[in-house]
């Protein structure tokens, strides 16, 4: 049985940068009800009991099924990618990444703030719904990507995702409504970024 990530944080604490009827429909709702349909599609899918979210999206090809492989790549991706948008939030927001993968950042992207560019224009850009991300590739070294959906690079064999950025309206049409772009820049102010510096760690290892 797959599980939501437990919030670290209450319902509203990202006010006023993302309010709370979004949060807690988001978490509640969408997120809970991707998780619900995941977990149905693998009642079905004996034989990955034991494979992990990250395997079974890296391996979707690997389930014969087309009905059952499209259940499990959309609410797969949506309980995986969301687990990975809510663990990436803090009411404490750094401003920015420290360490390693500050460095790393620095060598791919030119600055910080040249990158922060780039994941917003990506954002931006994308049309309708899914993701912008910030993911390793297995050299180590950072890119940006969106993709569409419930889609993210684990699934395109791209590289491991560290921080998501949802665009999708559910995630900001409440207090934003059509102004994606101010949703975007307030997403900025609380990304956790000692969360995003572990995975990369862990993506490194
Ligand atoms: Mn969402």
């Amino acid at each position: 049985m797959f599980e939501q990530v437990v919030l670290q944080y209450a319902f509203n604490a990202l006010e006023p940068h993302i309010d709370e009827e979004t949060m807690l429909t988001h978490y509640s709702k969408h997120h809970a009800a991707y998780t619900a349909n995941l977990n149905s599609a693998m009642e079905k899918l004996t034989s990955f009991s034991d494979v992990s979210i990250e395997e079974l999206l890296s391996n979707l090809d690997k389930i014969p099924d087309p009905t059952l492989r499209n259940a499990v790549r959309n609410n797969g991706g949506g309980y995986y990618n969301h687990n990975l948008y809510f663990a990436g939030l803090t009411p404490n927001g750094q401003g920015k990444p420290s360490g390693a993968l500050a460095e790393q950042i620095d060598k791919d992207f030119g600055s910080f703030d040249a990158f922060k560019a780039e994941m917003t224009a990506s954002a931006t850009a994308r049309f309708g719904s899914g993701w912008a991300w910030l993911a390793v590739k297995e050299d180590g070294t950072l890119f940006v990507t969106s993709t569409p959906n419930q889609d993210n690079p684990l699934m395109t064999g791209e590289g491991k995702p560290i921080l998501a950025l949802d665009v999708w309206e559910h995630a900001y049409y409440l207090k934003y409504k059509n102004l994606r772009a101010d949703y975007i820049k307030a997403f900025w102010n609380v990304v956790d970024w000692d969360v995003a510096s572990r995975l990369y760690e862990e993506a490194r290892k």
